[in-house]
């Protein structure tokens, strides 16, 4: 007897990482299925894909756009749910087996949480959720019993990398950076980026915030607090490595000196399937690495004073609290007030830290308490822009 699909809820699926999980599921020959997709906008793909893959929910979040789309489209059998309200409704449906949690920024904070408050487990690309809230996100997880599967491809190689040892047996996690686009310039023609340009990754093709993010490296501040508290290891056994190949999508250092590492070539393909086929591998859809011709991988350590965002990741991984929730809505407003042509690309990361070193630290913070300074580090964001 053939067994039933897992069932996947796609959160984001009109996003890149959403569309690159639905080439997963598409290719899964009836093993994967998307039992729901959400979009904030671009509600026309949103349509599209579900004429494709038949989901049972449809999610528009965005009220107003959404109500006012012409959905007469949409196949009979899925049931359209508008507002952001439908996604903490859905992922606590029975039939939802997996959630992939693909929404950018702070906005996938509250469907991830009833996902695991529901016992569901996750396959996370949204770095954003575990930056602000960490701690009680990985003790909900475990409290539950819920699996948190990282879909970062970093944190999906060192997932994989870890299982050759005990977590006590760990020395270090090396976090490996493409470096973006901008790792050669001078300080002044760093000053000079503009949105274009900074939109232009060399490697990755993502969303547009990830991709700032990469270029002012803040995503790899981002991702050393992903790491912390996904693997419950301390910031300072945390090292960034840059590798401008982005073929080794990260290493994991044991007690007796050997390093594994994980290579492939750069698709996000592999970490969303790995992920969603947890714990099989499968032949799947991603690029194969080319064993036929020469090649070279490079490493060097990152220049501080070219990417001072790493620093501000560290700090928010070493002191915790609502440091992490701060950086990153402030992140969020300042990469929004870049593409708006409001900031420089280098005042991003100064105002992450002038609004960090303002807020009233709290060591033990609520959800509650994190919702409130991510909105109140927002709005000092926008003050700095208009000073
Ligand atoms: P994207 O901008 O391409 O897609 C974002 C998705 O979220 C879209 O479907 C969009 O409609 C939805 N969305 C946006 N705002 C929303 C809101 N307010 N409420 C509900 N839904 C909303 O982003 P992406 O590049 O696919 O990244 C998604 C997440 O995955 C991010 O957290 C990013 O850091 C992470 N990630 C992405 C990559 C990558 O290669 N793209 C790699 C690693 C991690
Ligand atoms: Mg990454």
């Amino acid at each position: 007897m053939t067994e039933p699909p897992k069932q996947v809820a796609v959160l984001g699926s009109t996003g890149s990482i959403g569309a690159s999980a639905l080439e997963v599921i598409g290719a899964s020959e009836g093993r994967l299925r998307a039992i729901a997709l959400s979009a904030h906008s671009q509600f026309d793909l949103l349509l599209a894909q579900a004429q494709q893959f038949r989901p049972r929910w449809v999610i528009a979040t965005d009220d107003k756009p959404a109500a006012a789309f012409d959905w007469a489209k949409l196949p009979k059998q899925c049931e359209l749910l508008i507002g952001a309200a439908a996604l903490v409704e859905v992922v606590a449906e029975d039939d939802v087996d997996l959630v992939l949690a693909a929404i950018v920024g702070r906005a996938g904070l509250e469907s991830t949480w009833a996902a695991l408050e529901h016992k569901k487990t996750i396959a996370l690309a949204n770095k954003e959720t575990l930056v602000m809230a960490g701690p009680l996100v990985t003790q909900l997880a475990q409290r539950q019993g819920a699996l948190l599967l990282p879909v970062d491809s970093e944190h999906s190689a060192i997932f994989q990398a870890l299982q050759a040892g005990n977590r006590s047996e760990v020395q270090r996690l090396i976090l490996t950076a493409s470096g973006g686009p901008f790792r050669d310039l001078s300080p002044d023609q760093l000053n000079q980026v503009t949105v274009a340009e900074a939109l232009e990754h060399p490697i990755w093709d993502m969303g547009r915030k990830i991709t700032i993010d990469s270029a002012t490296m803040m995503n790899k501040a981002l991702e050393i607090v992903e790491a912390r508290w996904l693997f419950g290891v301390e910031a300072d056994r945390i090292t960034v490595a840059i590798h401008p190949q982005s073929i080794v999508h990260s290493m994991v250092e044991f007690v007796d000196g050997a390093v594994l590492a994980q290579l492939s070539p750069p698709d996000m393909r592999l970490p969303i399937q790995y992920a969603l086929y947890y714990p099989e591998r499968v032949a799947g859809v991603a690029k194969r690495l080319d064993w036929s011709r020469a090649w070279t991988l490079h490493f060097e350590p990152p220049d501080p004073e070219q990417f001072p965002a790493l620093e501000l990741g560290y700090e928010c991984a070493r002191a915790g609290g609502t440091t992490g929730a701060v950086l990153n809505a402030a992140n969020e407003a300042a990469v929004g007030a870049f593409l708006e042509g409001e900031l420089h690309f280098t005042e991003i990361v100064p105002a992450c830290r002038n609004v960090l070193e303002s807020h009233s630290f709290e060591s033990n913070p609520t959800l509650a308490q994190l919702v409130a300074l991510d909105r109140w580090a927002r709005q000092e964001v926008s003050r700095w822009v208009c000073a």
